[in-house]
């Protein structure tokens, strides 16, 4: 039977993925073309989850602009946003309404300042009856390439698209970087616009320092490769591509220990880089935490929800681990999440369920019929783990029942340690008395 309705859909819409990614730039201001509404949900979101003030602008649309147009509302917000801050570039997301409008933002936009003005627009498509934040993070990182990457010299670095992942992450991955000693460009980088320090004096700009310099995304076509760390976000490293023969790698999210190494290893094969001797002994002392555990987390059932390349990856984690993954949930579907996890059913004889495309409603039925010992999941998850009396480990966006969770990384070898501590102190901290766990 047709489902015509969703209960507790973990997803949101697609300008709230576009605001993250135009969040992540140096001096670039997202402005939402659509009603109020749809600049303060994500910015509430953003504050909650981040605990960061978030500076998102919007035409802010009203019934006289459903009947006539938002031209005239776009335009006036581009110049104002402009007088007032005086940004480098304007990220324009379109909602709903001004898609159903049918404005024509590429030609609204360009009109709106003088030509030659320095002030740069990308003006992403972003419908939010169509896809979810992944598609919107997506659309926009897209745009922005398309509409400012240049060919020129070879500059010997690796681009890096993250996705929607927490500024530890980004810093995790910086820092595997930096041992591996492989120049990068980061086309969108929220590790300090959205953790931004207090410096001394107390001084905090505008807009945010840190982010992905447009003068990098500019001469991101010249690079060695391009690595979408999420598959969702693949779209604009495809399109430098076709379009200035960069390489291309679109692999999974490097948690764990197998999808960490096909990490390293995509940049060893872009880079030329050989796997340093530190990098080694990370990911041995991820086997040694997965060893040390192994009692307390063996056959221990888990049910994760969340975006489909983290929960594919942490599901192949768990497995690694020695857990059995009883239900993977994603309310956006992607063509690789069911092969992902049959790969892991196959691998590991495991037999998670794969919910795709769904709601925290079915996640919870399908819990009460396979169980579980212990949720992967976003704050969303709190009533169901209260319900099921298991414990929830927070993980993905938002998380805002909880402070912190966005410093932390649960990527590369050293954030999957911290992952697994995670569960498993989960475990013992809750109900279980660890003396007569397994017993
Ligand atoms: S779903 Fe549509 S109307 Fe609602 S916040 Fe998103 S863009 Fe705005």
């Amino acid at each position: 039977m047709a489902r015509n309705v969703a209960i507790n859909p973990p997803k949101m819409c697609q300008p709230m993925g576009a605001i993250l990614a135009y969040m992540g730039v140096h001096g670039c201001v997202p402005l939402v073309h659509g009603s109020q509404g749809c600049s303060t949900y994500p910015r509430y979101n953003i504050a909650r989850h981040f605990r960061e003030s978030a500076e998102v602008a919007v035409s802010s649309l009203a019934e006289d602009a459903a009947v006539y147009g938002g031209a005239k509302n776009l335009t006036e917000a581009i110049k104002n946003v402009k007088s007032r801050m005086n940004p480098a570039l304007i990220g324009i997301c379109t909602t709903c309404m001004s898609e159903t409008i049918g404005d024509d933002v590429k030609l609204i936009s360009k009109k709106a300042l003088p030509p030659g003005d320095a002030v740069k627009i990308i003006p992403a498509s972003t419908p939010s009856y169509v896809g979810t934040h992944l598609t919107g993070y997506d659309n926009a990182m897209r745009t922005l390439v398309e509409t400012l990457a240049v060919k020129g010299e070879p500059n010997k670095k690796i681009n890096f698209i993250t996705g929607i992942i927490n500024p530890g992450d980004i810093r995790e991955i910086k820092n595997m970087l930096r041992i591996m000693k492989v120049k990068n460009i980061f086309l969108s980088d929220i590790s300090e616009t959205l953790d931004t320090p207090i410096m001394p004096g107390g001084h905090k700009p505008l807009l945010p320092d840190g982010g992905a310099q447009p003068s990098d995304i500019i001469d991101s076509a010249n690079s060695l490769g391009t690595i979408a760390i999420c598959r969702a976000a693949g779209s604009a490293a495809t399109y430098l591509q076709n379009k200035f023969n960069v390489p291309a790698v679109i692999a999974p999210a490097p948690i764990g220990i197998a999808n960490t190494d096909r990490f390293v290893q995509n940049i060893g094969m872009l880079s030329g880089a050989s796997i340093p001797d530190e990098i080694i002994r990370e990911r041995g002392r991820l086997i040694d935490s997965i060893v040390d555990v192994h009692h307390y987390m063996f056959g221990r059932k888990v049910a994760i929800f969340g975006d489909p390349d983290l929960v594919s990856a942490i599901v192949r984690f768990c497995a690694e681990a020695g857990m059995n993954p009883t239900v993977a949930m994603t309310a956006t579907k992607q063509k690789d999440f069911a092969p992902d996890i049959k790969a892991v059913n196959t691998e590991y004889k495991t037999d998670t369920q794969i919910l795709e495309g769904t709601d925290l409603y079915e996640f919870h039925e399908s819990i009460k019929t396979y169980r579980a010992e212990l949720i992967l999941g976003n704050s969303k998850g709190k009533d169901i783990a209260d319900d099921e009396g298991v414990p929830l480990v927070r993980f993905g966006f938002p998380v805002y029942d909880r402070v912190g969770v966005y410093r932390y990384s649960i990527m590369g070898y050293k954030g999957s340690i911290y992952l697994l501590d995670q569960m498993t102190n989960a475990i013992l901290g809750h109900k279980y008395d660890p003396d007569k766990l397994h017993q």
